[in-house]
């Protein structure tokens, strides 16, 4: 049997799973990839704190690197704080819907400041990835929603990278 074609390894824990699960970051800027649809040589990590604070500590990886990283977690880090920004700003800026109007349809709706009476999905958004001053962004396209719900970890987790991302622990 082949194997599917969406199946992808982590760079740094050799595990496989299916590649929206997993985070593709392009080589050799490192720019986190969020559509994961750029022709660049690339690499795709795990969404956990362990693999990637190591992975470009990875031969693998580094082999395709201009210089030498020390500090892999905030180097990645900042790749998602980039593309994540830009693109929900874009979001924010580009959705019609009315703050004091939430939707009464189910879907996903980002938020900067506390929302109730919302039924559908909802992931908290903070000021590092959206400045702007609209309070709430429905997104229509069900594509883009279903990759936000998949880093929805990262995105509530951006702000100072501190917390707890899928369950690990972070130094
Ligand atoms: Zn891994």
């Amino acid at each position: 049997m082949s194997k599917p074609k969406n199946i992808r390894t982590c760079a740094y824990c050799g595990i496989k799973t299916e590649k929206s699960k997993l985070l593709r970051i392009n080589l050799p800027l490192l720019c986190f990839d969020f559509y994961q649809n750029k022709n660049f040589r690339s690499f795709y990590v795990c969404q956990n704190i362990k693999c990637i604070s190591r992975v470009l500590k990875k031969h693998s990886v580094n082999k395709y690197l201009n210089k030498e990283i020390n500090d892999s977690k905030t180097v990645v880090f900042n790749a998602f704080l980039k593309e994540l920004s830009s693109i929900i700003t874009r979001l924010f800026e580009n959705n019609n819907l009315d703050d004091n109007n939430l939707p009464h349809y189910s879907g996903l709706l980002l938020y900067k400041n506390n929302v109730s009476g919302y039924k559908g999905e909802a992931i908290p958004v903070s000021n590092l990835l959206y400045m702007g001053n609209k309070d709430t962004c429905f997104v229509s396209d069900s594509n883009v929603a279903k990759r936000l719900l998949n880093y929805k970890n990262i995105i509530i987790d951006i702000d100072g990278f501190n917390g707890e991302l899928n369950g690990c622990k972070k130094s």
